[in-house]
């Protein structure tokens, strides 16, 4: 399968306020009154809720990848948290149908500006770019954000979401990662959704609920959501 030949990759976020507002994952919990819940299964929304990329969405050819830089973490727990990184990306992969693979880790600096993951070399297509960062790197994560995620780049006339990128407060995730680890499953669950496309769910039964707690499987609107991100894969993409 081919990658995206027309390369505009439009930067998706119109603005700041829109990952301020949809995409951060505070780790305390208020005492929330859910108002009028939704059933199960449509207890999703989408990342583009309206706008000229409402309806954005991956498109199901294979080959979208993912790589990860882990040096702010300390030595020792890289591994492990890789490993639960995965493990949130095999989820969303088996919900969706997607064919979404870990491509190894990489350096990669943060461009506050952009909200953007940039590499060493060329940015790749259909791809994810992950990273644990500390607040000094990425304003964003001051306490009480712990994670930030969004869809990075769509191709304007298809609507095909081309890049994603997530990031991780490095000293929640090391304070957490031996003795509260479902949280950060949590965590990485919730930041890998906005990255498929996926904005806010108005249940606790679902990961896209917007304060982190210690789900660690995709609820049914989550997985709902999921699917109605996926695109056919045609010639054209
Ligand atoms: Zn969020």
């Amino acid at each position: 399968m081919t990658v995206p030949q027309r390369r505009v990759g439009v930067l998706v976020l119109a603005a700041a306020l829109a990952v301020a507002l949809l995409a951060m994952l505070a780790p305390a919990p208020p005492a929330v009154a859910v108002p009028v819940s939704p059933a199960p299964a449509d207890d999703h929304t989408a990342f583009f809720p309206d706008g000229t990329l409402a309806g954005s969405g991956w498109s199901a050819c294979p080959g979208i990848t993912w790589t990860v830089d882990a040096r702010r973490l300390p030595d020792g727990i890289e591994r492990r948290e890789i490993r639960r990184l995965a493990a949130a990306v095999g989820q969303w992969a088996e919900a969706s149908g997607l064919d979404i693979r870990f491509a190894g880790e990489e350096p990669l600096s943060y461009d506050a500006s952009r909200y953007l993951l940039v590499p060493r070399g060329t940015p790749r297509e259909r791809h994810v770019y992950l990273a644990f960062l500390a607040p000094r790197h990425a304003p964003l994560l001051a306490s009480p954000v712990v994670g930030l995620g969004n869809p990075s780049h769509v191709i304007a006339e298809t609507r095909q979401i081309v890049g994603g990128v997530a990031v991780f407060r490095s000293g929640f995730v090391a304070d957490a990662s031996g003795r509260d680890p479902d949280r950060l499953r949590n965590l990485y669950l919730h930041e890998f959704g906005h990255v498929l496309g996926l904005g806010h769910a108005r249940t606790t039964a679902n990961v896209m609920y917007p304060t982190i707690d210690q789900r660690v499987r995709l609820g049914l609107g989550d997985r709902s959501g999921a699917r109605s991100l996926v695109r056919p894969c045609t010639v054209a993409q």
